[in-house]
């Protein structure tokens, strides 16, 4: 089942620069991707356009099967639901709760309160963070804070997870434990692709390494390196 599929995907932004040039890339359902590459290489705005936020200028975007082109506008926050997106600096709102900012995405839409009780237990399972419920995002670790950012994500079950940079502000060690959190959420059934800059992650723990430079795929590898020197 194929989840992302771009084909001949160029984004050219309103400045004239054209910051993803004539790309192809598929991606299956239970992937783990890394996404490598130079600063100003295209990474982000490849990303971008998984979730939507931005669009190609030419070629074709399919989400899990839907052509992108045909998505009526009203429509983009029921598939934008079966995305989940984590971010480098964790965008948490820091006067809510560790619930309560998992729970808002749920609250959007209505449902009961024992139910999103529930639902926000079930993925603070999953991060190990449990007993931070009550917490507010101030007091907890970065490491912690970026663990609620993926609960949050993952709250309404998306087949797929975008990370941007997730390990970015985080201490090597720390970053280990995120990797252990995604690596579960695949190993569970979500496709997971992180963009990230972190070298040793992606030579110890080697995976689907698909590389930018100047706005091309140069490299799309198995069990790919990191192969730069930053
Ligand atoms: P990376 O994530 O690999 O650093 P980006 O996708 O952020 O690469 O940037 C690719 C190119 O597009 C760069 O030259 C950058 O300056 C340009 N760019 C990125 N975002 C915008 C934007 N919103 N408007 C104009 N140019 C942009
Ligand atoms: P990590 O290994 O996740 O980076 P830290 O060593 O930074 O964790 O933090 C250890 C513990 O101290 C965490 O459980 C966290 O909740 C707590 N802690 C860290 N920073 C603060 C803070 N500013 N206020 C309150 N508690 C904190």
């Amino acid at each position: 089942d194929r989840l992302i599929e771009m084909r001949d995907v160029t984004k050219t932004y309103g400045n004239g620069i054209t910051a993803v040039n004539n790309i192809n890339v598929f991606i299956d359902k239970g992937e783990f991707v890394y996404v490598v590459g130079p600063s100003g290489a295209g990474k982000s705005t490849f990303i971008k356009m998984t979730y939507l936020e931005e669009r190609p200028t030419a070629g074709k975007i399919y989400m899990n099967g839907t052509d992108l082109d045909e998505l009526k506008r009203k429509h983009i926050p029921l598939l934008r639901r079966n995305i989940g997106v984590v971010f480098q600096d964790f965008k948490l709102l820091p006067k809510l709760s560790v619930f309560e900012n998992i729970a808002f995405a749920l609250e959007v839409l209505e449902e009961p309160r024992h139910v999103i009780k529930k639902r926000v237990f079930e993925v603070l399972d999953l991060v190990r963070l449990k007993n931070k419920a009550r917490f507010y995002p101030q007091e907890l670790s970065g490491g912690e804070q970026q663990r609620v950012s993926i609960a949050r994500a993952m709250i309404n079950h998306p087949p797929i997870l975008i990370a941007d940079e997730p390990t970015g502000n985080l201490d090597p060690q720390t970053s280990w434990g995120i990797m252990d959190v995604l690596q579960e959420i695949n190993a569970r059934g979500t496709t997971v692709v992180m963009a990230t800059h972190n070298k040793e992650i992606v030579n110890v723990s080697p995976k689907r390494v698909i590389a930018f430079e100047g706005g091309r795929v140069t490299r799309d590898e198995q069990r790919g390196r990191y192969a730069y020197e930053k």
